[in-house]
């Protein structure tokens, strides 16, 4: 058996454990004679599943006992539109914040339940930085107001928690939950696709605080209505099961290797390899200003763009693949969630050494 180190911006890397773990469960899991697969929602086993993974979440990132933790599925995509569609609670604008290609698939679908005020964008400098909280217009008549937290294709993220006052601020978190703590009680709503940082495409995690809840549309599907799903523990239909076992197991692999605050280490240790390099060598760049830079996904350039696929190639016969940059910007992008391990960095960095020596 061969792995290689998978740069994949997601579906991504999962921790080898964990992997190892589900393969030796899959044909009965702790001896119920039966895979979590093939499990009833609403039987025993696959309950405690459910609540351990819950539970772990809210260990790891400290949510506060006011605030509810679902299960749900339509990824984060779905959420631009469940979102206003549970938040706008009889306010007819919502705050977004434009940092980027995740920023404007939001703002495009809120557009469809709400006036949508873009309180500031990063588009002018082309999405290579966060805008400063002094400059936002913020509306203190807004339902929410909603960030991308860390932008998996520019590779910008906020290192920087927004301080909206008594509106809500909701988060798009989905490729930097849990790579590092965060002050949950800050945030009305928190939602994230699992696929980049916690376990299989298919689970959708939503953190809401109590109070934002109860007041969906009444166009909302009631799968998507947060207090339904709520008041049915996220089975008002059948959950993505085997997505949840896995991410709860993923939980489990960040608690033994020290909680969140080990997986900052951990992120910026392998992020500091990575740009260390960057900026130390005119053969590649990162255009993405230094105090918002991404942990998690970090795109680059060749000096020379007729010089991408030989790069491309070389990775993948040293074993590291999925490196090509998003289609609508071009270039090179490695991503580095929890699970990708400073030795891959490290290669990655060889490589690149070695690719510059012979071509640069
Ligand atoms: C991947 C990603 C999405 C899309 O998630 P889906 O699960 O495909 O709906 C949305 N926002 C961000 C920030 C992402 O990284």
């Amino acid at each position: 058996m061969t792995r290689v180190f998978n740069f994949s911006a997601g579906p991504a890397a999962l921790p080898e454990p964990v992997l190892r773990q589900a393969a030796e469960e899959m044909l009965d899991w702790h001896g119920s004679g039966m895979s979590v697969m093939e499990m009833s929602h609403r039987g025993k086993e696959f309950i405690a599943i459910h609540a351990e993974a819950e539970s772990l979440l809210r260990e790891l990132m400290g949510v506060p006992s006011n605030y509810k933790v679902l299960f749900l599925q339509g990824g984060a995509i779905g959420e631009n539109a469940i979102v206003p569609m549970n938040l706008l609670r009889g306010r007819s604008s919502a705050d977004y914040v434009n940092t980027g290609e995740w920023s404007k698939k939001s703002i495009k679908e809120a557009k469809k339940y709400c006036t949508v005020n873009v309180a500031a964008s990063a588009e002018a400098g082309n999405f290579t930085s966060v805008p400063k909280q002094q400059d936002w217009k913020l509306d203190r008549n807004a339902a929410f107001v909603h960030i991308c937290s860390n932008e998996t294709i520019g590779g910008v993220e906020y290192h920087w928690t927004p301080d909206t006052g008594d509106v809500p601020l909701v988060a798009d978190m989905s490729s930097n939950i849990m790579s590092r703590p965060i002050d949950v009680g800050r945030y009305g709503l928190i939602y994230g696709g699992a696929q980049k940082n916690i376990g299989p495409a298919g689970v959708t995690v939503v953190i809401v605080r109590d109070d934002l809840i109860g007041q969906a549309l009444p166009i909302t599907p009631s799968a998507f209505d947060y207090k339904q799903q709520a008041d049915n523990d996220s089975m008002f239909n059948t959950p993505p099961t085997y997505a949840i076992y896995i991410a709860g197991l993923v939980f489990k692999w960040i608690k033994a290797q020290g909680g969140l605050a080990a997986m900052e280490q951990h992120n910026r240790k392998k992020a500091a390899v990575l740009y260390d390099y960057l900026d130390a060598t005119g053969f590649y760049s990162n255009p993405v200003a230094r105090e918002d830079r991404s942990l998690m996904n970090v795109p680059f350039k060749l000096r020379d763009e007729k010089l991408d696929e030989a790069f491309l190639k070389g990775a993948q016969a040293h074993g590291m693949i999925q490196l090509k940059g998003h289609r609508s910007v071009g270039g090179m992008r490695a991503s580095i969630y929890n699970a990708m391990p400073v030795a891959g960095v490290q290669a990655l960095v060889a490589y690149m050494k070695e690719f510059e020596a012979s071509h640069g």
